[in-house]
């Protein structure tokens, strides 16, 4: 069988927002976009008409029942359902949510026969606006600053379409969204810029963004959008940050519940490694979530996680105890998160510019009033501040 409308993958073009599809003189194309091309929206969105095509018989009879395989073929954005049938009308729709790419992206119909695409244009989202996922169940609110906070585990929503987890952890880390919304309006009071900020309103026993997506969702098409949603929003964020600044920052904000009350700070450095020389970390820079960072920054790796321009010494000296930091190099035998999934995935170990760190709180005189959320909110950005005027 022949293979039609590959044109569009070559040239990269912007000009025709449609495939060309060959057409068998005196007869139907075979499979044409009858909706939904050349649309753009902003970036980690959804096109607003689902592209759908249209399948028919050389003599214009629709052909029910045939199987359409949809996929991003540029652009990193992603399908709600990669295999759609046609229906009665001949035609299958999807839903196609636009990557980070603010070149033309492109969406990609498969059938045993034949092949088309079609085009569509990512706008970069409008600082101080926000973008919502399926039901709300994820905010995005877009920022202008080399900053992004996420906030994975305070969500509180528990929609009855979503079973709750059968397994991994479920307790919520109480208060941690109220925490990174007000490290957001306190950045913005402080700098008269916004950091990008990701919020899962979900709760953990229904979606756990912070683990790859098997553990985090549990098979759950509900669950899955939403994880998708939540990593192709830092991923939006992730590409503002690279496009405007030499380097940002990932604040993953978490809160623990272990014995001692201090900051625990997560840069993929297990409390083995961290009981180590400076010397022996120094030599561990291609593993940790700041990778970029420690190539740059003052005293290398051991100056950057635990020297006295770390963030552990910066929290210390405005009254919160840290580990890692100048007075607690290391945990020892204490329980301590030394950095999970979201900045293993978005942080500067495996490329890019963008350093991240799993910021462990603790609930007493942090997390358990406004006034304490406020007023940590107001050191914490001090500190980024001083942080990231730290190397240029
Ligand atoms: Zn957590």
């Amino acid at each position: 069988m022949l293979l039609f409308g590959l044109l569009a993958a070559a040239c990269g073009a912007q000009a025709d927002p449609v495939a060309p599809i060959v057409v068998t003189p005196g007869g139907a194309p075979p499979m044409i976009a009858i909706a939904g091309s050349g649309q753009s929206a902003p970036a980690g969105t959804a096109v607003a008409i689902p592209p759908r095509f249209l399948l028919s018989e050389r003599d214009g009879t629709p052909r029910p029942g045939i199987q359409v395989r949809f996929s991003v073929a540029a652009g990193g954005g992603w399908v709600v359902d990669s295999l759609v049938t046609t229906g009665l009308d001949g035609t299958a729709a999807v839903e196609w949510v636009l990557g980070a790419a603010l070149a033309p992206q492109r969406l990609r119909a498969i059938t045993s026969e034949y092949i088309t695409e079609i085009t569509a244009v990512a706008t970069a989202p409008t600082p101080g606006t926000t973008l919502f996922g399926k039901n709300d169940y994820v905010e995005y609110v877009v920022g202008d600053a080399p900053v992004i906070l996420s906030a994975p585990h305070g969500g509180s929503l528990t929609p009855a379409e979503i079973p709750d987890r059968t397994g991994g952890t479920q307790v919520r880390d109480t208060a941690t969204e109220e925490l990174a919304r007000s490290i957001a309006a306190q950045y913005f009071v402080t700098t008269g810029r916004r950091p990008h900020l990701i919020i899962s309103r979900l709760h953990r026993k229904k979606l756990d963004p912070n683990r790859e997506v098997v553990e985090a969702a549990e098979g759950q098409p509900a669950a899955i959008r939403a994880w998708r949603e939540y990593q192709h929003f830092l991923e939006v964020a992730h590409a503002a940050v690279s496009g405007s600044s030499a380097h940002g920052l990932l604040l993953d904000v978490h809160g623990h519940g272990h014995p001692i009350a201090r900051l625990e700070w997560g840069y993929l450095f297990t409390s083995t490694q961290l009981s180590g020389t400076d010397i022996a970390l120094n030599g561990l820079s291609t593993q940790t979530s700041m990778r970029m960072l420690s190539t740059v920054f003052p005293g290398s790796v051991a100056g950057l996680v635990r020297g006295p321009q770390s963030l552990g010494a910066l929290l210390e000296a405005r009254g919160y105890p840290s580990v890692p930091s100048p007075t607690a190099p290391a945990p020892g035998t204490e329980p301590y998160f030394s950095g999970g999934y979201l900045v293993e995935r978005h942080g500067s170990r495996d490329g890019g510019t963008v350093n991240a760190v799993q910021l462990e709180t603790n609930f007493p005189g942090i997390r358990d009033s406004e006034s304490n959320r406020a007023r940590f909110a107001v050191a914490l950005v001090d500190a980024i501040t001083v942080f990231l005027g730290l190397t240029p």
